[in-house]
């Protein structure tokens, strides 16, 4: 069994000058795919239901299928609510085998998002897990633009709510299907410089791939969530799949040609976030 919590992935890369990625779930097959690549790679991996995938399926079954796929794992595997909207959300993912939860609170006032959040962190404690917030907020590409993160209000959020690991806003934008502008380093620093608690960069797909590595070795950023570049690879390799033979109709057979493509894919953002050759 190598379930593990978020803290216990982010604290080690916190003080080893490296990454873990947060990674998108939309269903068995990738969920599978991206077990396999961090296995590959030899590195942790946090697999993460959203609201999209939450909404395609229960969130018990994600922790059912997330916990199975834990247990078999050769390396540790965090299972994590991604974007609980209310602490309703957050217990049942809690009472689902799940072994982070991230409330967002971005939208609400600073003083509702530290109460609540501080709730959720606490009953996220007391079950033995770990807890991630959002402090500033971070936008959608084609969508609600982004407030960015002020570092005084970070540093409250960090110290009052006891979160593990905090979302800022810093140039990031969810949903990019391509290198999107560079993040704010010199906010990132500043953040930083006022609390050691590690960083949670959502919209990690928009980052270019070095600044990515380049953060995860000099930063206090250890988690960048990636769904839009792998849900692609998923999309190329689907249709690919289903293109070559237009009498194919089971969808085990055509799925299971998204697998090989989909680890790929994976191994190469999780190898930019770890430490190279001799560096480790
Ligand atoms: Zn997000």
């Amino acid at each position: 069994m190598t379930l593990a919590t978020l803290s216990e992935v982010l604290q080690p890369a916190l003080g080893g000058g490296y990454a873990v990625a947060g990674l998108v779930c939309l269903g068995w097959e990738d969920a599978r795919a991206y077990v396999a690549a961090a296995e590959a790679e030899g590195c942790p991996v946090i697999l993460q239901a959203g609201p999209g995938a939450r909404t395609h399926m229960p969130v018990h079954i994600w922790g059912a299928i997330f916990a199975e796929l834990a247990e078999r794992a050769s390396v540790p595997v965090v299972s994590h609510l991604d974007h609980g909207q209310s602490a309703a959300e957050c217990k049942e993912a809690i009472e689902a085998g799940f072994s982070s939860v991230m409330f967002d609170g971005s939208r609400l006032a600073l003083e509702d998002n530290i109460r609540q959040t501080a709730a959720i962190a606490e009953a996220a404690h007391a079950a033995g897990i770990s807890c991630e917030g959002e402090i500033g907020f971070v936008g959608y590409a084609g969508g609600a633009a982004s407030a960015g993160t002020d570092p005084a209000e970070a540093a409250r959020f960090a110290a009052e709510t006891g979160v593990d690991a905090m979302a800022v806003s810093v140039g990031n934008v969810h949903l990019q299907q391509g290198a999107g502008a560079e993040l704010d380093e010199a906010r990132i620093a500043a953040i930083s410089a006022l609390t050691p608690m590690p960083l949670v960069i959502h919209g990690g797909s928009g980052v270019p791939p070095e600044q990515r590595r380049r953060l995860a070795r000099g930063s206090t950023v250890c988690k960048f969530n990636i769904g839009t570049e792998l849900r692609m690879a998923f999309g190329a390799a689907l249709r690919e799949a289903v293109n070559r033979d237009p009498d194919r109709f089971d969808r085990i057979a055509i799925l299971s040609e998204t697998e090989a493509p989909v680890m790929e894919t994976t191994r190469r953002v999780l190898r930019n976030l770890m430490p190279g050759p001799g560096e480790r």
